[in-house]
């Protein structure tokens, strides 16, 4: 009870310095709220130690790197912590194991995401385009560097590692499994960014860019399926990461 207390009040603390320091926008704040007390509600330590991990190491690494994004709205934590809740929700229903791993795993792809960009940006070279095979720019989804995939494994083993140091119900097999699952969920990230994400075109520069708005003016679709925004590609690599899991659980399953 006191510690839940003391955990509901370190979160509050935390929210609201995120909201000072404008890295979500208010709505935003009061979803990462309520996606925070679902998941502790329906995981318990476990998944709120994954969720937290995820929330912290990728908000101070963005912040480490000084980009000047706009704040992150609701959609952008929905696309990123919708995924977990999905799974957790149905831990909390059937009380298989392979749900709470999922749920862990999809943080855990949705951080290896955000390590990969972060730190590819400030230690790699120009990343190499999967699609293209030409080196581009960094900033752009679709690409891969060597620095990249090593920031894709720590920030997955990250989310696993802290779970399992906080909870006991995570065993070896989770951490393996949601460790492979975050570095899958992040190359589906990749994939589709470079195959499918919808690309915009600026009308007053001319530049591609994945934002809505550029210039203060509305973009033009340019390239890629229309409604695979940037929220769609990170919801469903997450998404990926957790179903990662989930045959991975099969799989042993059958082999054990
Ligand atoms: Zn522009």
């Amino acid at each position: 009870m006191w510690s839940e207390a003391v955990l509901g009040l370190v979160f509050a603390l935390f929210l609201l310095v995120i909201w000072r320091k404008r890295s979500l926008t208010l709505a935003a704040t009061v979803s990462a709220g309520v996606l925070g007390t679902l998941v502790y509600t329906w995981t318990g330590w476990l998944g709120t130690a994954a969720l937290l991990t995820f929330f912290v190491s990728s908000t101070a690494l963005s912040r480490l790197n000084k980009q000047e994004k706009e704040q992150r709205d609701s959609w952008q934590v929905g696309a990123n912590g919708g995924p977990m809740l999905m799974f957790a929700a149905l831990f909390s229903a059937v009380s298989w194991e392979g749900f709470l791993a999922a749920a862990v795993g999809a943080a855990a792809a949705s951080n290896a995401d955000t390590w990969a960009s972060e730190v590819g940006r400030r230690f790699g070279d120009r990343p190499f385009h999967v699609r293209s095979r030409k080196r581009i720019e960094n900033g752009f989804s679709g690409a891969v560097s060597g620095a990249g995939t090593l920031g894709a494994f720590g920030g997955a083993f990250l989310v696993g590692g802290s779970a399992y140091f906080i909870s006991s119900e995570m065993n070896d097999f989770m951490l393996i499994a949601v460790s492979i699952a975050g570095v899958c969920g992040c190359f589906i990230d990749t994939f589709l960014g470079a195959y499918a994400e919808r690309l915009n075109r600026c009308s007053v520069c001319g530049s591609y860019t994945e934002d809505e708005v550029h210039h203060g003016r509305k973009t033009i679709h340019a390239s890629g399926i229309s409604w695979m925004t940037n929220n769609a590609v990170n919801a469903l690599s997450s998404f990926g990461g957790g179903m990662v899991v989930i045959v991975l659980y099969i799989i042993s399953f059958f082999s054990f």
